[in-house]
């Protein structure tokens, strides 16, 4: 796809789908491509009120994406429709969903210290879509501290990548993917002190992929 203009989050785009009526076509057949942040999984265990590892046993699946183990919305049965989806195709934790869900139809590109983001033109079959502010739609009140956590989580995966290319060692590799699996998504976070938490653990797996 050819993108020919990219967005900051002060900017408005067209991409209001009048509430989807109706349509959950990005809500399923979306194979592990919902993936979810160490935010989302915290967010969702503690509205859930599971603790992660129950989420992995229902909600969630955990597949290697872009080279790392990672959780994403489980998607079931004929149709693969995420386990979110009610039976009438509302999603039923709309209010704490994940950020790629709250983003969609809006693509994102990362660049050293900020995200751009870009429309998915034909992604989304909404007719007569409106122009909303980027910061608005992600509905979020804390959007700059998120977008933060956002690019500084990209970069880290972006290291482990990296260090993953310079070795052959399949055990390094498989206890990396599992130290930061364990590390950012099933040792808890204290509610209410998630980015302070993600920080202190960012500075320590930093030594550790350092030494
Ligand atoms: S495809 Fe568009 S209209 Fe349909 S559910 Fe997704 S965002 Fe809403
Ligand atoms: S979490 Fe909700 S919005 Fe996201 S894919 Fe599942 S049903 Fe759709």
């Amino acid at each position: 796809m050819e993108v020919t203009k990219y967005y900051t989050l002060q900017d408005m785009a067209r991409i209001g789908c009048n509430d989807c009526k109706g349509c959950h076509a990005c809500c399923r057949g979306m194979g592990d491509r919902v993936v979810l942040t160490p935010y989302d999984v915290h967010v969702l265990s503690i509205q859930l009120g599971l603790t992660v590892d129950e989420l992995f046993a229902e909600w969630l699946q955990l597949t290697i994406v872009d080279g790392l183990l990672q959780p994403s919305m489980a998607m079931n049965g004929v149709g693969e429709r995420c386990h979110a989806l009610d039976e009438s195709g509302r999603c039923r934790i709309h209010a704490f969903r994940p950020s790629i869900c709250r983003l969609f139809p809006l693509g994102r590109q990362y660049t050293e210290d900020s995200i751009q983001y870009f429309v998915l033109e034909e992604a989304c079959p909404a007719a007569q879509k409106t122009k909303v502010k980027i910061s608005k739609w992600v509905e979020r009140p804390e959007f700059k501290e998120h977008e933060t956590f956002l690019v500084q989580w990209h970069a880290f995966k972006k290291k482990c990548m990296t260090r993953m290319s310079e070795s052959d060692d399949l055990d390094y590799h498989r206890q990396l993917l599992m130290y930061v699996l364990q590390l950012f998504y099933r040792k808890p976070y204290t509610e209410g002190a998630f980015y302070a938490e993600f920080l202190e653990r960012l500075a320590e797996a930093g030594e550790i992929l350092e030494a």
